[in-house]
Order: C-alpha cells, then sequence, then structure tokens
C-alpha cells in the first residue's frame, strides 16, 4: 500500500533527500518549507505520513508537531521529526509533543523505509476501523463509544534478569501501571486475548544475539496479541536489526542505552492509541453480532456492504485515491448442493469465506452479498495489486478441496472473480458494482475458475 508523505523543512537539500528515498519506494511526495504551509497542506491534502524536519521555521520540529496535533483535522497523521544530531532532550520534546518517532541523520535507508511502511498501515487500520464505525452508525446501530478503559497491561523481556529489573524499576518511577517481567518461555506460553498483554518490551538480544525478533513476529502471529504494542529496545552493536525488526511487526525500535524516561512517553503514546482501536473493535463487534453479519459465515452481510461501499467510495474520491472492488461467485454449486446435500453445501461456504477472510488485509471488507457470492473492497488498491490478490484468493478457494467436517469427504470447489477499480470522481458505487458483475459474467462464460478485470475508464 503505497501513500502520500508530506517533507516538511526548511532547506531546499533535505526534503531532496528524503523526496529522492521516497518517491524511490513508489510513495507520493507533497512539500512544504514551515509549520504554517505544513498545517495548511496537511489540512487540504491529508497526507498519510508528515516528516518534519527539526529546525523547520514557526518554532522547530516539536512546537510544530504539538500544533499539527492539536488540530482536530489532521491529528490522527502520525509524524515523524528528521534531527541532524542525536539530542536527547530535542528527542523528547518531539516524543511528547506527540511524534511517533524521532530520526537522526544519516537515516539508515532500510530501516527509514520499514518505519515508514510501519506507520502509513497502522494509519490505515485505524481509519477503516473509524470507518466501520461510521457505516454502523449510520445504519443506525449508534453507541457512545466506550470511554471508560481499563489499566494497560504491559510486559517487559529485559537481555538479562538483572537489566530487566533495572528496566522496570526506572519504567515504574514514570508509569502508574505495573509492568510484568516475562521470560521468553512466558512470552511464548499461551495467552488468553483477555489476559494478554497490550504492549511488550522486548530486548533485540537476550540469550543469541537477535532472538528477541523471534519473538515479535511470534507475537505478531498471534491471536491474543496480534494488536499489540511492540517496542524492541536494541544495544548499539545491534543496530543492523532494526529493520529486520521493524518489518517483523515492532512498531519502534530505540538503539542504544536503555531510557526509561522516553520508554515510558513511547508507551504512553503508543498504549493510548492501541487502547482505542481495541475500543473500536469491540463496539464493532457488538454492532456486528446485531445485524450486520452474516450468521453462516460470520462475515458482513449485504446490507452493511451497501452503506459502507458507499462510505469508501466517497472518502476515495475526496482522496483521490484508487479502491478495489471484488465480486466472487463459487462456480456450479447448486451441484454441491444436489450431490452431497445443503448441509455440506454450507459447511463449504463456511470454509470458502474463512478462505477469503484469511487472505485479505485487516483494513479490506468482505462481505456475503448472495447465497454464493462474495464482495471484497479494497481500500487504497489499484489495478495491478488487486489483480494479484485476486488471483491469490482463486488459488485459495480452488487449488485445495474444502474438507466438510459433518461427512469426511472432500469437496472441490472453484470461484469465478470479477474486478473493478474506481476512485476518481465521477465513479459511483452502483457504476463500479456493475463493472464488477459484468467481469464476473465475463469469468463465468470464459469457463468459469478465472479471474476477469476491468480498469474502470476514469479511475485514479
Ligand atoms: P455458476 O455460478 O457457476 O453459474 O453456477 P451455480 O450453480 O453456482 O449458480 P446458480 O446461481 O444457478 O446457483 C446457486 C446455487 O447456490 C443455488 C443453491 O443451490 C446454492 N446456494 C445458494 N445459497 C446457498 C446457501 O446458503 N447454502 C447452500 N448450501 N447452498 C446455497
Ligand atoms: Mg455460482
Ligand atoms: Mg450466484
Amino acid at each position: 500500500m503505497a501513500g502520500r508523505i508530506l517533507i516538511a523543512d526548511d532547506v531546499a537539500t533535505n526534503r531532496i533527500i528524503l523526496k529522492v528515498k521516497l518517491s524511490a519506494a513508489r510513495y507520493n511526495v507533497l512539500q512544504a518549507r514551515d509549520g504554517a504551509e505544513a498545517q495548511a497542506m496537511a489540512r487540504a491534502e491529508r497526507p498519510d505520513l508528515i516528516m518534519l524536519g527539526q529546525n523547520i521555521p514557526d518554532g522547530g520540529g516539536a512546537k510544530v508537531c504539538a500544533a499539527l496535533k492539536a488540530d482536530p483535522a489532521i491529528a490522527a497523521i502520525p509524524i515523524v521529526v528528521v534531527a541532524s544530531s542525536d539530542n536527547r532532550a530535542a528527542r523528547l520534546n518531539a516524543l511528547e509533543a506527540g511524534a511517533e518517532d524521532v530520526l537522526v541523520k544519516p537515516l539508515d535507508e532500510a530501516a527509514f523505509l520499514a518505519l515508514v511502511r510501519n506507520l502509513i498501515r497502522t494509519r490505515a487500520t485505524h481509519d477503516e476501523l473509524d470507518r466501520r464505525d461510521g457505516t454502523a452508525r449510520e445504519l443506525g446501530f449508534a453507541e457512545p463509544r466506550q470511554s471508560f478503559q481499563r489499566q494497560a497491561r504491559l510486559a517487559l523481556v529485559g537481555p538479562d534478569p538483572q537489566e530487566a529489573i533495572s528496566w522496570r524499576a526506572g519504567l515504574g518511577r514514570m508509569l502508574s501501571e505495573r509492568v510484568h517481567l516475562l521470560s521468553v518461555d512466558e512470552v511464548l506460553s499461551h495467552m488468553e486475548p483477555d489476559e494478554a498483554p497490550d504492549a511488550f518490551v522486548i530486548a533485540a538480544s537476550i540469550e543469541t544475539r537477535g532472538d528477541g525478533l523471534r519473538l515479535v513476529s511470534e507475537l505478531r502471529s498471534r491471536t491474543a496479541t496480534r494488536h499489540a504494542v511492540i517496542i524492541v529496545q536494541a544495544r548499539p552493536e545491534d543496530a543492523d536489526l532494526v529493520s529486520m525488526a521493524l518489518d517483523l511487526g515492532a512498531q519502534s525500535v530505540v538503539t542504544g542505552e536503555f531510557d526509561a524516561c522516553e520508554m515510558a512517553v513511547r508507551l504512553r503514546r503508543q498504549v493510548a492509541r492501541k487502547m482505542d482501536a481495541d475500543a473500536l473493535r469491540k463496539s464493532l463487534d457488538k454492532h456486528l453480532s446485531l445485524a450486520l453479519q452474516d450468521p453462516l459465515t460470520g462475515v458482513y452481510n449485504r446490507r452493511y456492504a451497501q452503506t459502507y461501499l458507499s462510505r469508501i467510495a466517497a472518502q476515495s474520491a475526496a482522496a483521490e485515491l484508487p479502491f478495489a472492488l471484488m465480486v466472487l461467485d463459487l462456480d456450479r454449486f447448486k451441484a454441491v448442493n444436489d450431490t452431497h446435500g445443503h448441509m455440506v453445501g454450507d459447511e463449504v461456504l463456511v470454509e470458502v469465506a474463512r478462505r477469503l477472510g484469511a487472505n485479505v488485509r485487516e483494513i479490506d471488507l468482505l462481505a456475503r452479498i448472495g447465497g454464493e457470492e462474495f464482495v471484497i473492497a479494497m481500500p487504497e488498491t489499484n489495478a495491478a495489486q488487486a489483480a494479484r490478490v485476486a488471483e491469490r484468493l482463486r488459488r485459495v478457494v480452488g487449488d485445495a478441496p474444502v474438507r466438510s467436517p459433518s461427512k469426511g469427504i472432500d469437496i472441490s470447489v472453484t470461484m469465478s472473480i470479477g474486478v473493478a477499480v474506481g476512485g476518481a470522481a465521477g465513479t459511483s458505487v452502483e457504476d463500479l458494482m456493475e463493472s464488477a458483475d459484468n467481469a464476473l459474467y465475463a469469468s463465468k462464460s470464459e469457463g468459469r475458475n478465472q479471474v476477469t478485470f476491468v480498469r474502470n475508464a476514469n479511475a485514479a
């Protein structure tokens, strides 16, 4: 998922260096020269990320950062401050002003790009949760968002027992929450979602060099900790592990001596955001169980999809971002029912929905809109990406048979897919849905088990 990044710095060479790196990684770059211009541009263009030069006019990185974060229209956009030298006080100021991270020049390119990717992904997930919440509200499931928040659960895995105790003592002076010391085995043991920590601070190297990173990827892959905050603390000699830690799913990596004050600032902010997202997910789960969920497969239903699609179409048009719409229909499904019975047919539908859901992103919407027909909406997705995903979904359904739990038999099914990409002003959901439907029809008449793609004439 590419994105738009606003670079705000008064020194042209600073902007150019960043622009070259970001453009090469396929990001769209906007530029501003001072705080006021950055704010105006952020309001007008809604970038996915803002990179602020530390010495930017209108008060410097921290002050401008605070001003941007105080503007509700743009407060959700993540900010990274880029400093020319490592200065603890300046870094703390920027973090306290709301910056997601502070980078020091010269930038390590891999780590820099990994951080940008993570920040943009987190932002997109949050936007998507908001959009779903809005859709549920529009459909009349308005419920005040829970403002009460429980105490956060914090966990720490130090490089050795002694340092772990000293890290915890430092954090204990800065935070009101208790910090639990965990061993590697405890982290790897089963955790219930209701008991799992909200945040982990993990040493990059524990018993062997880089073994902390294995914990990061393990935590990310588990349901109970998938959305947890993970901050990795790396020694200076582990600096080459930074980009890998970020790629494996750490939100941030701090290198150098453990600094309890800085860690506490990072934890407070990231945990607050995580708990906010948790609250949104919870309220969505509640809405869902009411009337917006398909009772058989658990995915969204047609009614929800219609309202949601109007919303995403309008937002994509406003932001000039492409979004993809896919209609998927099982091939000759009547024959499955006729041969094995309706109950087995239902079991196949459940498994197909599961496979589809497991192969799209959290920000993609999957809904069942008819008997054996599904729709998938993919925000911020262009034609090439949509084509890849559609092909993957086709294979994920067709390549391995579905085992019927009730009869213990294997049933092979295939799926035909139609894809349309829209997003530019003037493409209505109806038009796009019709394009995708026509494409699906073409897949059927061309022999089924295939993907047909239409690129809408005025798509972005
Ligand atoms: P094709 O799409 O390839 O043209 O053929 P098809 O046989 O899948 O298409 P058709 O639209 O003629 O039939 C759809 C069938 O899907 C009808 C019905 O047997 C089955 N079906 C629809 N909803 C359900 C459901 O909720 N459960 C089960 N078990 N079957 C369903
Ligand atoms: Mg069918
Ligand atoms: Mg059908």
